[in-house]
């Protein structure tokens, strides 16, 4: 069973394969694929990728790996907020063809979804993975072994999706799957709820940062994402950080991926997202030409039937405007299919 996150874009994907070649992509640096090597292969060089994962396996014993700060011995059996064991529990890893396409390529992004999560969106749109916590416990090695197959069938990076509350494992597994040959760009595909001694722990081994931006009011957060009414304060800062890490998005001569941060914005029927707050933050805050990906593809999932606020999709006028405010703010990078998007619903529209 597969779950796609990016249905949506999945289809756009479609109508749109020509768009690798956009203006978009080449306006940004490009940088030959034979002179890049993974952030972590240097750290690994340098001798201190083993300490960082010492350091990492360390907050286990009274779990701080996410704002939540549950403080529970993770080791001896103890379970969060999240809800996670020690191993990392494992839904699914597949070639996935639903991301941004300077992820997906020809051959796909190698995404391994994560069980469990720390943030618990009542519309997760992932949540038998996500919130009942579905799939298979597994050993560091075979997730190090799930990275390497990935990268033998081509896909062009290694896409962990909500990492957070397994960080540990994953560098583990990243520094064994090293050892077998990996060279692939990790992406951390987060909700963004990260803390920032935690990010530090990440800073050269994480190649492309892939955050959420949910919402900018702290208040829609608490009600929506399990009583997190620190997410905006906490994903800004977070965000400005990963931006310090990885700066702007660099891609190779075929219009992959190799480094950088891309950030998601999800629009949410009446305004619950924040959308023209948000763009305008990132104006005034990154450079203006940060990847932004505003998109189309809410579904009325799990319990946002229960709030009448969203329980229904955006419209198409909905998606305008907040791609209308992102010119507004002078976003230069938007992602290629919110833009093939807009130019559809617009020439619907008229
Ligand atoms: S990762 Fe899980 S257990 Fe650890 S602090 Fe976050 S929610 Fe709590």
């Amino acid at each position: 069973m597969k779950f796609t996150r990016r249905d949506f874009i999945k289809s756009s994907f479609l109508l749109g394969g020509s768009l690798l070649l956009s203006p978009v992509f080449a306006r940004a640096k490009q940088k030959k694929q034979e002179e890049w090597h993974p952030a972590y292969e240097k750290l690994e060089q340098e001798g201190k990728l083993a300490q960082r994962v010492k350091q990492a396996y360390d907050f286990f014993d009274s779990c701080q790996l996410c704002p939540r700060r549950c403080g529970v011995n993770r080791k001896k059996g103890e379970k969060g907020f999240c809800q996670a064991p020690v191993k990392p529990t494992i839904f699914d890893a597949h070639p996935h063809f639903g991301e941004e396409i300077s992820l997906v390529g020809e051959n796909g992004s190698g995404t391994i979804f994560f069980s469990n999560c720390n943030l618990r969106c009542i519309f997760c749109q992932n949540w038998p993975i996500s919130h009942e916590g579905k799939g298979r416990e597994v050993e560091d090695e075979e997730l190090a072994d799930m990275m390497v197959k990935l990268q033998k069938i081509g896909c062009h990076n290694i896409n962990l999706v909500t990492p957070t509350h397994v960080m540990p494992n994953i560098l583990n597994a990243t520094r064994i799957a090293l050892k077998k040959g990996l060279q692939l760009p990790l992406v951390y595909n987060t909700s963004g709820y990260e803390r920032i001694e935690i990010l530090q722990i990440l800073d050269g081994i994480v190649d492309i940062y892939l955050p959420d931006m949910k919402y900018m009011d702290k208040d829609k957060a608490a009600k929506y994402s399990a009583g997190a009414s620190d997410y905006p304060e906490v994903t800004m800062k977070a965000i400005i950080e990963m931006n310090r890490q990885v700066g702007e998005l660099k891609i190779d001569e075929r219009g992959i991926a190799l480094r950088g941060l891309m950030i998601r914005h999800l629009v949410m029927p009446n305004h619950v997202a924040g959308t023209e707050k948000f763009v305008r933050w990132v104006a005034q805050t990154l450079p203006k030409s940060t990847y932004v990906n505003i998109m189309a593809q809410y579904r009325v999932e799990y319990k946002a039937f229960e709030y009448p606020e969203i329980s229904r999709g955006i419209t198409v006028q909905e998606f305008l405007e907040a791609m209308d405010w992102a010119k507004k703010y002078g976003l230069t990078n938007l992602d290629p299919h919110s833009m093939a998007t807009k130019n559809i619903y617009h020439h619907r529209s008229n």
